[in-house]
């Protein structure tokens, strides 16, 4: 693949603020686009379709491996994720820059795969703020936060393969320290 676009990966554990940071970087750089992925699980309340992920079932998601669908997809805490290798391409090959929010197995196959992201890693300021973080938003069960957290301590231990860890305690500091760095690499 020819890569002219600047290709910017970003992971986190469930709950860091991810998401939060991601819409902060988005509304500051109108020329850096998101690739919305596609996964099993559940829509969130006020997620939409295209825009959030494309929801799609099991079938469909296996159907795409087997054709080739995907440039990284990974099963995450229990559901199949995955990042569209055709939308991936056209937008690298036009020379846009793209951000892809994807899971520590994801960003390791894309690190894996000859293109040259520009890898971030955020981490919440401790275990209790992020189980905190998570019960606040409110989206997820018991069940879920549970394996969630300990999914975390996994991937915070994979932190070492980022060019970028950064620290989202406080909000302002952090997208800050965020954009600098979109700044600088793009
Ligand atoms: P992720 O996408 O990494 O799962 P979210 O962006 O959904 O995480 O953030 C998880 C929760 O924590 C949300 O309710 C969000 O509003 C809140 N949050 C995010 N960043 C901070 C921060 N720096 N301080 C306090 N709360 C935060
Ligand atoms: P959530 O369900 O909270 O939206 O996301 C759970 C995890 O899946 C997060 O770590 C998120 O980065 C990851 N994820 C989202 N999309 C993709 C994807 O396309 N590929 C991979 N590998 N992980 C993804």
């Amino acid at each position: 693949m020819e890569q002219n676009g600047k290709l910017f990966v970003i992971s986190a554990p469930s709950g860091a603020g991810k998401t939060t940071l991601i819409k902060r970087v988005l509304a500051r750089f109108a020329r850096v686009s998101y690739s919305v992925s596609h996964t099993t699980r559940s829509p969130r309340p006020g997620e939409i379709h295209g825009k959030d992920y494309f929801f799609i079932n099991q079938d469909q998601f296996v159907h795409m491996i087997d054709t080739g669908h995907w440039l990284e997809w990974a099963r995450v805490h229990g559901h199949y994720y995955g990042t569209s290798k055709a939308f991936v391409t056209e937008q690298l090959e036009k020379g846009n820059t793209l951000l892809l929010d994807i899971d520590v197995q994801g960003a390791g196959q894309i690190m894996a795969s000859g293109l040259d992201p520009v890898s971030i890693f955020i981490m919440p300021p401790s275990l209790a703020v992020l189980r905190r973080r998570l019960e606040n938003r409110g989206t997820d069960d018991p069940q879920t936060i549970a394996r969630r957290l300990e999914n975390a301590q996994q991937e915070i231990a994979q932190k070492h393969m980022f060019q970028y860890v950064l620290v989202n305690d406080d909000l302002e500091t952090a997208s800050a320290q965020l954009c600098r760095i979109f700044e600088k690499e793009m």
